[in-house]
């Protein structure tokens, strides 16, 4: 409900003496809209039909006193709110009492003085304007802050989002270079502090230009978006599956010996192998080869230990394709 400040306050005046309920409405509609109201049964419903400003309520009256006439507002939430003045020729402590404990706002004693009856009218309705502004403030602010909690919830939700994308090859979902590299680095660390052993999977797909010329370029895509898939569910948690270039992954394996490493790689490429990709109503069968290096529990970099694993996928592609050569066997002759 939107109040014109402008708009003149208004007021219900209850009374069943006619005299009163004139001399009340001469007094009050000078400066406010006044509905009198004879009969007490009437005014549950002329709040209904619009709730007033201020309602003025004798308590004597008969068929319905002012406090059952007040019990039946108060049992209504859209007439509760409104406020009530009682009027009346009761001058007892007891009545007054009564008078508030139904609700009331304020008590005027009969027969009332006409400044008195204005100045408490003034009053009550400063109370309820301020209510209402108070109201309506705390609603607008609550509306603020619920949209601005839908704002901070976009704002972590594309925050996550850009986290995300920051770190992941759009094409596959792997990691990219720039977290495979982060992530080396950090693992190469703490693997030296604690001696562990750390090893890496290259694995290049055989004859990828191929399956590009052959089925095109989406074909390819498919192709590196199953082989992603395929390695994801082999890994082990801890691992990191990254896309190093084109059709070129790497899986930071910390905690694996390479030989280790060298068996799960293997498993993997059985796995492509066996599994021919599904693309349209094309069957395209794929293999991969993979170089596995190890920091052996060394003080390596990371640029070591990717160059020795690319010399190993070399040396896999050199021999035939289809297979994953370990660094250590293939170019450690002590073996260590
Ligand atoms: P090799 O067995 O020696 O690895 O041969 P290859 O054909 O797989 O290797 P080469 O490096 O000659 O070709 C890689 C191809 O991968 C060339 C490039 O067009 C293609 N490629 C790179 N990125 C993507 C991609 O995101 N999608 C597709 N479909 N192809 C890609
Ligand atoms: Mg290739
Ligand atoms: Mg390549």
């Amino acid at each position: 409900m939107i109040d014109i400040p402008s708009a003149k306050a208004d007021i219900l005046i209850v009374d069943d003496t006619t005299d009163n309920l004139r001399l009340l409405s001469r007094i009050l509609a000078r400066d406010y809209r006044v509905r009198p109201i004879a009969d007490p049964t009437q005014v549950y419903p002329a709040v209904r039909f619009k709730p007033p400003d201020l309602i003025l309520l004798d308590v004597m009256m008969p068929e319905m006193d002012g406090y059952q006439v007040a019990a039946q507002l108060k049992n209504d939430p859209m007439a509760a709110e409104v406020p009530i003045i009682f009027v009346s020729a009761l001058h007892d402590v007891e009545s007054k009492v009564r008078a508030f404990s139904a609700g009331g706002v304020d008590y005027i004693p009969k027969p009332f003085e006409e400044r008195e009856v204005l100045a408490r009218v003034e009053l009550h309705l400063a109370l309820r304007r301020l209510q209402q502004e108070l109201r309506s403030a705390n609603e607008e602010l609550e509306r603020q802050n619920q949209a601005l909690r839908q704002k901070m919830l976009e704002n972590e939700a594309l925050q996550a989002q850009l986290r995300e994308q920051a770190i992941r090859d759009p094409l596959t979902g792997a990691f990219n270079r720039r977290y495979l590299i982060a992530t080396l680095t950090q693992e190469l660390a703490q693997a030296q502090r604690t001696g562990a052993h750390l090893s890496l999977v290259m694995m290049d797909v055989d004859h990828f230009k191929k399956v590009n010329d052959t089925y095109g370029h989406l074909a390819g895509d498919a192709v590196l978006q199953a082989l992603v898939k395929l390695v994801e569910k082999q890994i082990r948690q801890g691992d990191t599956l990254c896309r190093y270039g084109g059709e070129e992954f790497v899986v930071v394996m910390p905690n694996a010996l390479q030989e280790a490493a060298y068996h799960r790689a293997d498993a993997w490429r059985i796995a492509f192998e066996q599994q021919p990709i599904l693309y349209e109503d094309q069957v395209i069968h794929v293999t991969l080869s993979g170089g596995v290096s190890s920091n052996r529990g060394l003080p390596l970099t990371y640029e070591t230990i990717i160059n020795n694993a690319d010399q190993a996928l070399y040396l896999a592609k050199e021999g035939g394709r289809n297979r994953i050569v370990s660094w250590l066997t293939a170019f450690s002759p002590l073996g260590d």
